[in-house]
């Protein structure tokens, strides 16, 4: 099976053949299908298993598509919105892991209207928000950092329809599962249909699983 069947946008297809993606990895080939179809994923898969695409390639064809459809009103001068609001949140828990996945997402995203964003502890907060300000359709993000910048005013969550916990048993590990709980209750996340959620894990200890319980809704799990 090839990436052509996977029914991904034109201009993701053709990011991925740039950077010389012959064909899917097993958890691309079947991760997918499954969020080609809005369900919500629980998947197990360990760090060179091609998990990083497997979540990016369907999340931003499906905002490249959205966007097409409905195309994001040009800010009016004086009416700048300051808070980024992004349409895909991804949260990972260490600085390192968020830089790799946004890097990737700037090689998938190369030619398209789709502007990502990454914020990390241990960097200047001031900068990043700058960043932020600038526009921001997929946020990448430590759980530390972000509650930072939610609780300064630079990010909301409203529009968020896309939510990717990476390497969750990391997160709950370093000790951030309130912090992960907060994010997941914020009074402006969308919490109904319109929210896909999808975590990632290497392992599957009871407390991803009470996570994935209370946080998605007929989630598929996948297990290569
Ligand atoms: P990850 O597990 O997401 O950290 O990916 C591991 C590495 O595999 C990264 O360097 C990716 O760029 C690369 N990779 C991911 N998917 C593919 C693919 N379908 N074909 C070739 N390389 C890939």
């Amino acid at each position: 099976r090839s990436f052509d069947e996977a029914k991904l946008h034109p201009t993701i297809l053709e990011n991925i053949q740039r950077m010389g993606y012959q064909e899917p990895t097993p958890i691309q080939r079947n991760a997918i299908p499954i969020l080609m179809k809005n369900y919500d994923l629980l998947a197990c898969a360990q760090t060179g298993s091609g998990k990083t695409a497997a979540f990016l390639l369907p999340v931003l064809s499906k905002i490249l598509t959205k966007m097409q459809k409905n195309p994001p009103v040009a800010n009016l001068p004086g009416a700048r919105r300051t808070k980024a609001s992004p349409l895909a949140l991804i949260i990972s828990p260490t600085r390192e892991l968020a830089i790799q996945i946004f890097d990737e997402t700037r090689r998938f995203t190369y030619k398209s209207p789709i502007r990502p964003a990454v914020i990390y502890g241990g960097a200047d907060l001031r900068r990043q928000k700058d960043q932020l300000a600038r526009g921001c359709d997929i946020l990448i993000a430590t759980p530390g950092r972000l509650v930072d910048a939610m609780e300064r005013g630079a990010i909301a969550l409203d529009k968020v329809r896309y939510l990717v916990l990476d390497e969750a048993d990391r997160i709950l590990d370093l000790g951030f599962e309130p912090t992960i709980r907060q994010i997941l209750l914020s009074s402006d996340l969308t919490r109904d249909e319109s929210l896909h959620t999808m975590m990632f894990s290497a392992t599957f200890p009871t407390e991803i699983q009470v996570l994935a319980r209370d946080f998605m809704n007929d989630y598929c799990r996948l297990r290569i």
